[in-house]
């Protein structure tokens, strides 16, 4: 008889009696309370057979000891991310496991249930509050990380653009249906011209999809190994593939001297299995070290690569760049240079050695802060007009241009009238996050900065973004 996994929470926790807030102020800069807060990253690939029992298990749970964050329920496991005191979520963590490794003695899974929990600092840069969750949004996905969402028929896609609008949406409204409209124009014109070529290879991702499923996740190599194999790997036949997204990548990516990196230039997750397939940089290379931010999502890619290259032995960075950067307080040994990107309140994670490996869009000075100094939570990070995706202007060049959500540009009267009183805003040029609509993989070597990212043009504003530099504005 399967036993609801409500029923598992302690009778008090059940009930709702919890003990009183901690009336710390949240707002205080003191390093001490700082580090009594943390963030806890986690997944969990296992077999789940009542996803709304769990959801509610989730949910309880997280209430009852004042944890905020997002957790993907779906199944074939969990991933959540989520804010709170240390001990909280070390309760957390603790009854998840329990709970999963009930449900494992029935699956015989039971000895190989790890939640490769990260549990990560504050910055100490901002005060607490603004880096916490502000609410818990726990819901039933289609699956732990949506790899292959853009191929699957439609309707049945995770819903998760939802949840990724920020505060700023109501403005702009007029703005997205504009772009919605002329994504829809585009997508029925690429329809239209789906080359011979790309219809093979989409028609092809459904078989990778399920021989991949019949694979095992590839080999993780610990902090030590990683350093280790990559340090001494023949650059020739060897690449590193950094599959997280482009604006990940700007802030922060490994770099080695011996060995070429693929940035797949994606903004989201879901590209990756059209841009690796048949991808003329893959083919004969037999060892491809993999890494993203925490494992999760190398978990999928590396069984899909596998499935795409059975020939190329594919590593992955165990417990993704946060763990290496945990395990990395040493210069020399740290191969991982800038900061790492994260999917919290936090934008980046506190522990980096300094360096700088993010520029300017428009300058090229040396720059990592989507933020501009402010709390990520305050929403005034620099981001595209057409597609939103952030981007990097430094403080100098960022008063002299308009990004999405902030007031509009009036129209410029040609008859002079009215055009002095109106001048100081209305000549501020839109900014764009110059990446192409469609993602383009690019072998770099991080030598020449910034240009080793993929550079054209966001859209069809081309020609208006180009009339402003010509203009000198
Ligand atoms: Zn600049
Ligand atoms: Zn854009």
């Amino acid at each position: 008889m399967k036993q609801s996994v409500v029923a598992c929470l302690p009778n008090e926790m059940r009930t709702g009696k919890v003990a009183a807030e901690d009336t710390v102020d949240l707002m205080t800069m003191d390093p001490g309370q700082h580090r009594s807060w943390r963030v806890a990253l986690y997944y969990c690939y296992i077999d789940l057979s009542n996803v709304p029992d769990h959801v509610e298990f989730h949910r309880h749970l997280c209430k009852n000891l004042s944890l905020k964050g997002r957790i993907r329920v779906s199944s074939d496991g969990l991933n959540g991310v989520l804010t709170g005191q240390l001990v909280d979520l070390k309760q957390y963590e603790d009854k998840v496991l329990k709970q999963l490794l009930e449900l494992g003695t029935h699956q015989s899974q039971s000895n190989m249930i790890d939640l490769n929990t990260k549990y990560c600092f504050l910055r100490e840069d901002l005060p607490i509050l603004p880096q916490l969750f502000d609410k818990l949004i726990c819901k039933e996905t289609s699956s732990v990380i949506c790899l292959f969402d853009n191929y699957q028929p439609a309707g049945t896609a995770a819903s998760s653009t939802k949840e990724n609008r920020n505060r700023r949406s109501k403005q702009n409204n007029r703005r997205v249906r504009r772009k919605k409209q002329r994504q829809e124009e585009k997508k029925h014109q690429s329809d239209k011209d789906i080359s011979e070529e790309r219809a093979t290879l989409v028609a092809e991702l459904p078989r990778i999809q399920n021989a991949m499923m019949t694979l095992s996740p590839s080999q993780h190599l610990t902090t030590e190994e990683w350093n280790d194999k990559l340090q001494n790997a023949d650059g020739e036949n060897a690449l590193l593939l950094d599959v997280r997204n482009v604006y990940e990548s700007r802030v922060g990516h490994f770099s080695v001297s011996n060995v070429p990196t693929l940035l797949t230039n994606t903004r989201k997750y879901s590209d990756l299995p059209e841009l690796l397939a048949e991808n003329p940089n893959m083919k004969d290379k037999e060892e491809v070290f993999m890494y993203c931010t925490g494992g999760v999502r190398c978990e999928r890619v590396s069984m899909m690569m596998q499935a795409m290259y059975p020939q190329t032995k594919v590593y992955q960075l165990k417990g993704g760049i946060q763990t290496y950067l945990q395990e990395s307080n040493n210069k020399q040994m740290c191969l991982f240079k800038g900061k790492n990107f994260v999917f919290d309140p936090r934008r980046t994670d506190p522990v980096h050695l300094g360096e700088t490996v993010g520029r300017c869009l428009i300058c090229e000075a040396p720059h990592d802060d989507y933020d501009n100094g402010h709390a990520p939570s305050e929403n005034k990070e620099a981001r595209c007009n057409t597609c939103r995706m952030l981007v990097l202007i430094c403080n100098q060049c960022r008063p002299g241009y308009l990004c999405w959500g902030e007031s509009e540009r009036e129209d410029t009267k040609s008859d002079g009238a009215g055009l002095e009183g109106n001048r100081s805003k209305e000549t501020r040029p839109w900014l764009y996050c110059a990446i192409d609509s469609l993602p383009k993989p690019a072998i770099t070597s991080f030598a020449n900065g910034p240009r080793d990212f993929e550079l054209s043009l966001c859209v069809e504003e081309t020609t208006m973004i180009m009339i402003y530099f010509f203009c000198g504005l």
